[in-house]
This record gives C-alpha cells, sequence and structure tokens, in this order.
C-alpha cells in the first residue's frame, strides 16, 4: 500500500514533465522514418536513466531496457513516432515548427506517455519485478515499420508486449480493452487502370480509363459494402490527367485499408484482394475498353 502511494505521489510529480516533453514533440512533427530530430530528443531524456541501449534496427528507432529483478522475464512496452503530412491549424502555442506536418493522430502523446512510464521505472528499478523493454517504433502511419522492428528482433525474448493508441472519444481518464481483436492492422492499395492516351476530340481512338475507375470507386465502396463486418476502407486518392482535353492513358486510386485482424494473421488479406481485384475487373468488363487493373499491396 505504502508503494501504492509513493508510486501515486511519484506519477503526480511527473505530469508537467511529461506535459511539456509531448508539446516539444508536438513542435517537430516528422514523417515515416524520418523521425531523427524526435529520437534525438528521446534518447536525450532516455540518456538520463542510463538504460540498456538496443542498436538501432531502422535508422529511427529507439530501444532501450531497465532490468528488472527476474532477468529472465521481459516485458515490452511500445510507443510510435511519426507525424503525418497535415498542416495544423489549431493556433496553440506549441503548434508544429515544421510547415505542412502535425502530430495528429497523437502519436507525440504517445512517446511522452511511454518516456514518462520509463521514469517511473527507473524511480523504482528495485521493485521492478521483470525487466522492462522500451520500444519508440517508427512509421505507424506507412503501416510496415512495426512489421519489420519485429522482423529484425525488436520483441524477441518478450514474455508480453502492450502498446495503445489514444482514442478521442472517450473521456479523460479512461482506457477501453477486451480480450482478442480489438486494434485494427491496416494494409494500402494501388489501383492502376491502364487506357490509351489520346486527343479529347477523338476520343474513340483511345481508351479512356475515367469511367471504368469511377465505376470501381462505386462499387467498391458503395451498397452492398466489400467490406462486411470488421473491415472497412477508404479510397482516398483518385488521380489521372492533368489536362481537362486529353484522356489520359493512367488514373490511379489509393487507398487505405484498415482489417481487424490480429497483425500475425498476414494470410487474411489475401481474400479482400481477390474481392477487389474481381469488383475492379468488374469494372473494366462493363466498358468496351481494353483496361488492365492492378493491385499492389505494399
Ligand atoms: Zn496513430
Amino acid at each position: 500500500m505504502i508503494m501504492r502511494e509513493a508510486l501515486r505521489e511519484f506519477i503526480n510529480g511527473l505530469v508537467p514533465e511529461i506535459r511539456e516533453m509531448r508539446q516539444r514533440l508536438h513542435r517537430i512533427p516528422e514523417l515515416a522514418g524520418k523521425e531523427h530530430e524526435t529520437r534525438r530528443l528521446l534518447k536525450s531524456e532516455a540518456d538520463k536513466l542510463q538504460p540498456i541501449y538496443w542498436q538501432p534496427k531502422l535508422g529511427t528507432d529507439l530501444v532501450f531496457e531497465i532490468p528488472g529483478r527476474d532477468p529472465g522475464k521481459v516485458i515490452g512496452l511500445r510507443a510510435d513516432m511519426d507525424a503525418l503530412p497535415i498542416l495544423e491549424k489549431t493556433g496553440v502555442g506549441y503548434a508544429s515548427g515544421k510547415e505542412g506536418l502535425m502530430h495528429a493522430c497523437g502519436h507525440d502523446g504517445h512517446m511522452s506517455i511511454l518516456m514518462g512510464t520509463a521514469k517511473v521505472a527507473k524511480a523504482f528499478e528495485k521493485h521492478l519485478p521483470a525487466t522492462v523493454r522500451f520500444i519508440f517504433q517508427p512509421g505507424e502511419e506507412v503501416l510496415c515499420m512495426g512489421a519489420e522492428l519485429v522482423e529484425k528482433g525488436v520483441c524477441d525474448g518478450l514474455s508480453s508486449v502492450y502498446g495503445f493508441h489514444n482514442w478521442p472519444g472517450l473521456p479523460v481518464g479512461k482506457i477501453s480493452s477486451k480480450p482478442g481483436i480489438f486494434f485494427a492492422a491496416a494494409n494500402e492499395f494501388k489501383i492502376t487502370f491502364r487506357g490509351t492516351a489520346t486527343h479529347g476530340a477523338t476520343p474513340e481512338k483511345g481508351n479512356n480509363p475515367l469511367l471504368p475507375a469511377a465505376d470501381a470507386v462505386i462499387r467498391l465502396q458503395g451498397s452492398p459494402p466489400l467490406f462486411p463486418g470488421r473491415e472497412c476502407g477508404n479510397i482516398g486518392m483518385f488521380s489521372g490527367a492533368e489536362k481537362k482535353l486529353e484522356c489520359h492513358p493512367l488514373l490511379k486510386l489509393y487507398w487505405k485499408v484498415p482489417f481487424a485482424i490480429p497483425v500475425w494473421r498476414r494470410e487474411r488479406p489475401m481474400p479482400f484482394r481477390m474481392r477487389c481485384a474481381r469488383q475492379t475487373e468488374n469494372s473494366a468488363v462493363s466498358i468496351p475498353l481494353s483496361i488492365i487493373s492492378e493491385i499492389i499491396c505494399r
């Protein structure tokens, strides 16, 4: 009980420092894989704890351990580091200092909370039952760097690993969890429609991919939904000709598809890709043009 009180007191005393750290991180948003300044700031904080560092595996990741009493047991705690290509218009005093970049997903908060947890672990290290591995992971927004870090061994030897993400709809002070699947794994697709360029005055001489592509958007996002149950998808970009009169040979759709499945079940996106391919092929045959569609899983 005394221990719990001491912990509570220490954490309460730490809150202003963590808040200030979050604001410093918020000022320096960096995109996936480029979190160099972010890493430097985190490292300068971690140095104060004299932890055991891991060599970076992806350049900007920061991984360190604070040893506990049982050297055979290691628990992992993870936070993401990257920001988004979004212009900040909040007007807050600690707003992004980088034009067009913003910590709009809250990873600045995640990093501060994880560093705060490391400070708590260090302060109470004599009481730590297990070693704690702190994992600052770059590139959450590009969907693949977490898996790369795991493949490079960052989870080796862990008895368990915990991560979290803020959820703005929850009341302050509440956390939410449940057994089984909770947050989603995600994937990204690019579909390219290839036609033949022609002058706008002679459409019969070309193959305009715009119509089948527009049809595919409706098929993929319309009703009935392509993503029943726990899957959902969003077409985020539709790009083609840049000149009004030209029938451009290429038209691309980009979309991000979160799957509510555990990331380790990597075979699961395949049925989605097959369904997606079928829908785009259906779009292509509905127009008497020679269209090739490609679906690329990154
Ligand atoms: Zn996020």
